[in-house]
């Protein structure tokens, strides 16, 4: 009887030990062939950045949104999840405290060799996901640069595109006008009032304007850096004062379930690869 407890112990040690962090530096190294294989090969890049969010909510709030998303999804369908990675394209809020931007070309080069080592310790899917305005294009080209050299790895970004459903369901949640709420605002305030509501502070919300001065008169067929300065000189477009967190949370739930979905996606994705593997082929080098 002694020995059959004893067994029994040790063995739901032994399952329990089966269920393994999803975050890399909180693997043993004697987890990661197990978080490979959990994972199909799959690794998930949360990138945020370190800039103002208007007033009265703070600075690391793209990257604690991501993050979270991350954390929340993994708990669903596993994969790794990368460490704080805060570096992107933030040059046009250089002129606010708590920014953090670097040279652009050391941008691109910090994203190219953190995949290829994410790559280089066993992963052959990386999947970026995103919660600041200003990367998606930096984004889009980086990934449009992985076809310059043959890779054995994919990099895929997570954007979602909510139903019309889900968007109505948004829409009447709000207060604002969601055209107006363009960084830092209601929708946001909401998010990390949902995730991390000792952080915000909205009774500073309007301690400065987050209206469209509306600066710049160039048609819209021009596109000029200056543009978002020359609106939102605050670096705050919208209202924080207006978040819920009943907005949060919808945001939240949603936007998690789409990335569990698209976690799914990615480890059952075999074409990919070979597309790539193809293409690299006809390449003449
Ligand atoms: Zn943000």
């Amino acid at each position: 009887m002694k020995k059959l407890i004893i067994f029994t112990f040790f063995y739901s040690i032994n399952l329990f030990s089966q269920d393994i962090p999803a975050k890399w530096e909180e693997l043993t190294a004697s987890d990661w062939s197990l978080a490979l294989e959990k994972s199909n090969k799959t690794c998930i890049l949360p990138l945020g950045i370190l800039e103002k969010h208007g007033p009265g909510v703070p600075i690391g709030s793209d990257l604690i949104r991501v993050r979270n998303w991350a954390s929340k999804a993994t708990e669903e369908e596993y994969a790794v999840i990368f460490p704080d990675y805060f570096i992107g394209q933030i040059n046009e809020a250089r002129h606010e405290y708590g920014t953090f931007s670097l040279p652009n070309k050391l941008v691109m080069e910090l994203l190219e060799e953190t995949t290829r080592e994410i790559a280089r310790n066993g992963f052959d899917k990386i999947i970026i996901i995103n919660g600041h305005g200003g990367n998606p294009q930096m984004i889009r080209y980086f990934i449009q640069n992985q076809l310059y050299e043959k890779k054995d790895y994919a990099v895929y970004f997570f954007e979602p595109n909510f139903s019309k459903e889900i968007n109505n369901e948004i829409l009447l949640a709000r207060k604002t006008d969601p055209l107006k709420d363009q960084h830092a605002g209601e929708r946001e305030a909401s998010e990390i009032l949902y995730l991390r509501p000792d952080l915000v502070k909205l009774d500073m919300s309007n301690s400065e304007s987050g209206e469209n001065l509306k600066r710049l008169n160039l048609s819209n067929n021009l596109y000029t850096g200056i543009w978002w300065y020359s609106s939102y000189p605050n670096h705050y477009a919208g209202d924080q004062s207006f978040g819920s967190i009943k907005l949060g949370k919808i945001i939240t739930d949603y936007t998690v379930s789409y990335l569990t979905d698209a976690i799914k996606e990615v480890k059952n994705d075999t074409i990919t690869i070979k597309m790539q593997n193809k293409f690299f082929n006809e390449v003449k080098q």
